[in-house]
């Protein structure tokens, strides 16, 4: 009899990275100094440009789902002060370049950026362009929370240069939100849709969310019509991650109301199909795009990509981050900034790029990456190719390839010479076939969310 894919996602009930990195960041190494990152700076070919992520790691009030490094501030003191710090590092970060380079992407994450007030976001972007060249085809993604954007803040951060939104929206449901403590009626993000297109920001994604406390199938199809009726370019659907063991505010989330992982493969099923009704491709394995969209098109062509935003159409290996506890990567190896705030002013007081872990790539970390990045975006990765392409033995994998048969057997992929291949039935499990190619994982080890 066969074994549907709820039943594999149970049996399968693993705790496994998402794989925005390999190594994944719980395999970076705690360092004094900055050396082996100026180092890897000054050896980037500045031709290839950059792409910077700056973390905003404050927000008003505390959702309790957040995964994110975050403070809850109520006052604009500390921001304020912690922009100085941005602008210092941005300074130290520009001296440490081989030459002035041009900023492709600029994403702001957080934390919540919303807490900017409008002229700083006009300073720090004017504070980018005098350091880094910024033309009209770089884009300068922030993500907005609507329910403290006004039209008057959507107009300043169109006019500073702003050009892509990503908004969170989660799921629209009072009684979800009550419960994840952000009540963000649906009233609040129609209204911020339309400003942003107003003022001229049409490249709109949305975040949502399944595994909530009390949503159910029915309760996720009603999001997602909703959403779709706002008319977003993009859609990002996560699963809820509950690790209460290791954000201690999650422990707010009444877990009595909590999908079991059937019920969660079921909501997640329901809103794929519901997004694909509605004319929007699944793209990788939680985003969806319209089919003329450059994200669908890099996936037909196989140069889809993923990094620590997920996935992108961003070919570019560098990602240099500012601000406490955002994280990057250069060709040689990645890099996470410090954490907490005051580790990371006394850095920057100190002249220090603010790193506290890096993670150097040996060759073998660099073919595995490949492979998984592979499993990730293609949903295929022929295994003898890819050993021949990094120069090592084709039976490379012969370990691997075992360990996949289980997996195989249950029809999540099929391994036939090497190729190994991911059904549109196996995707939602990606993420723990991308993991028998993951050296460092510890299986059964509870650091991470569930797969599905
Ligand atoms: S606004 Fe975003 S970053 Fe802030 S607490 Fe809520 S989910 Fe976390």
């Amino acid at each position: 009899m066969s074994v549907s894919i709820a039943e594999k996602a149970e049996k399968y009930d693993l705790r496994v990275p998402r794989y925005t990195s390999y190594p994944t960041s719980p395999h970076f190494l705690e360092t004094e100094t900055d050396a082996d990152y100026r180092q890897w700076l000054s050896n980037l070919d500045p031709k290839t440009g950059v792409s910077l992520y700056i973390h905003v790691p404050f927000c008003d009030s505390m959702c309790s789902f957040c995964g994110c490094y975050t403070k809850i501030v109520k006052r604009y003191d500390p921001v304020a002060e912690y922009l100085d710090y941005v602008h210092k590092e941005i300074d130290l970060l520009a001296a440490a370049l081989p030459e002035r380079m041009t900023a492709k992407h600029v994403h702001w994450g957080g934390g919540s950026p919303t807490m900017l007030k409008a002229e700083d976001w006009k300073s720090i972007i004017d504070k980018i362009k005098s350091l880094f060249n910024v033309d009209e085809k770089s884009e300068l993604a922030v993500e907005l929370d609507p329910r403290t954007a006004t039209e008057e803040y959507v107009k300043a951060i169109a006019e500073a240069g702003i050009n892509r939104a990503s908004i969170g929206v989660q799921d629209f449901h009072e009684e979800v939100q009550v419960a994840i403590n952000r009540v963000q009626p649906f009233e609040t993000t129609k209204n911020v849709v339309e400003w942003l297109k107003k003022y001229g920001i049409t490249s709109i994604n949305f975040d949502l969310l399944y595994g909530l406390p009390f949503q159910t199938t029915e309760r996720v199809l009603d999001m997602v019509d909703k959403a779709v009726s706002l008319d977003p370019k993009r859609f990002a659907v996560f699963g809820y991650a509950h690790v209460p063991w290791m954000k201690s505010h999650m422990k707010l989330i009444p877990e009595e109301a909590l999908p079991n992982a059937m019920e969660r493969w079921e909501q997640m099923d329901a809103a794929a199909q519901r997004l694909e009704e509605h004319g929007f491709v699944k793209v990788g394995l939680d985003h969806y795009a319209r089919p003329d969209d450059e994200m669908t098109i890099a996936m037909n062509n196989k140069s889809l990509h993923r990094n620590f935003q997920g996935y992108t159409v961003d070919n570019n290996p560098v990602m240099l981050p500012l601000g406490a506890s955002s994280i990057g990567q250069t060709p040689e190896g990645y890099v996470a900034n410090v954490q907490p705030l005051r580790d990371y002013k006394r850095m920057i007081d100190a002249g220090t790029l603010p790193i506290g872990r890096t993670r150097g790539l040996t060759d073998e970390d660099i073919l595995r990456r490949a492979v998984i990045e592979q499993i990730m975006c293609n949903m295929q990765v022929d295994l003898p190719a890819m050993c021949k392409e990094h120069g090592v033995d084709e039976d490379f994998f012969a370990n691997e390839e075992e360990r996949l048969k289980p997996m195989v057997e249950d029809e999540i992929c099929t391994l036939e010479n090497g190729v190994l291949t991911l059904p549109e039935e196996g995707r939602p499990l990606m993420r723990m076939v991308a993991a028998t190619f993951d050296t460092y994982l510890q299986q059964g080890q509870k650091k991470h969310s569930r797969a599905v």
